[in-house]
């Protein structure tokens, strides 16, 4: 089982367990924007079988590139930095079709650096992130996602929903470029819908993400984004709400 914390929101970590003991499948859990979430005082890293972290210069925490895997089994060090290294055994042998994942110096470096200012960084944006939520909770036409139980939370994104809001999701984001507003239409297209999967997947099989895709719209929110600039982004939203 393959699921997504997405946004930093995170999984039914516990259902899916039970789900994958019951059948005995293994749990990896994608947690590309999960960097420094806990559940219950956990990492969420600890759950499932392994996660899969992105340090891409657009997360929250960054490496420029990178990642890591966190897992729960010493067996699996073997394969992953067989995985990471071409598949490459030892000096003569190949024994399958790995990937070139190195992390080089310096990209390490830079995760050093970045990782000294985590703590603050997050805290910035939850400032932010917070202002949000109390400029656009209860709007008509727009949902915000809710605040998850016994999860600390790295305020990754901000997606909002827009859904019988004056304007449709695609003409927001366009009149909010007009004000110099850059927001993010997220997952859209639809995965299924991408040229190299059409062929295979009908949209129409997924008609809660097929939907949701032509709704989501991420606002700005990263590390040193002010509450006035907050203020200006979430005024300009409700004006054009009101015209
Ligand atoms: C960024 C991202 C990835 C890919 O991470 P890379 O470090 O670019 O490989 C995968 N899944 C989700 C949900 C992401 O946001």
């Amino acid at each position: 089982i393959v699921p997504v914390h997405v946004y930093g929101n995170i999984c039914d970590v516990e259902k899916i367990e039970e789900i994958a003991k019951k059948h005995g499948l293994k749990v990896i859990y994608d947690a590309a924007h999960a960097f420094g979430v806990k559940y219950k005082g956990v990492g969420i890293g600890n759950y499932g079988d392994m996660s899969m972290f992105s340090f891409h210069a657009t997360k929250v925490f960054n490496t420029i590139e990178g990642g890591a895997v966190t897992f729960n089994d010493d067996q699996y060090v073997k394969v992953l930095n067989n995985n990471k290294n071409f598949g490459i055994l030892n000096e003569e042998e190949v024994v399958f079709v790995g990937g070139n994942a190195k992390m080089n110096e310096f990209q390490a470096a830079m995760g050093l650096c970045n990782l000294r200012h985590i703590d603050q960084s997050i805290e910035s944006r939850k400032l932010a992130f917070d202002r949000y939520y109390a400029r656009l909770t209860n709007v008509k036409g727009i949902r915000l996602l809710e605040n998850q139980e016994n999860v600390t939370r790295n305020y990754a994104y901000m997606p909002i929903i827009i859904d019988g809001f004056k304007y449709n999701r695609d003409e927001l984001k366009e009149k909010l470029q007009e004000y110099n507003i850059f927001s993010r239409k997220y997952f859209y297209p639809l995965i299924s819908d991408f040229e190299c999967y059409r062929n295979e997947h009908s949209s129409d099989d997924t008609p809660v993400a097929k939907h949701i895709a032509k709704c989501v719209l991420t606002l700005p929110l990263y590390e040193g984004l002010t509450v006035e600039d907050v203020d200006y982004i979430c005024d300009t939203i409700l004006e054009l709400g009101n015209e």
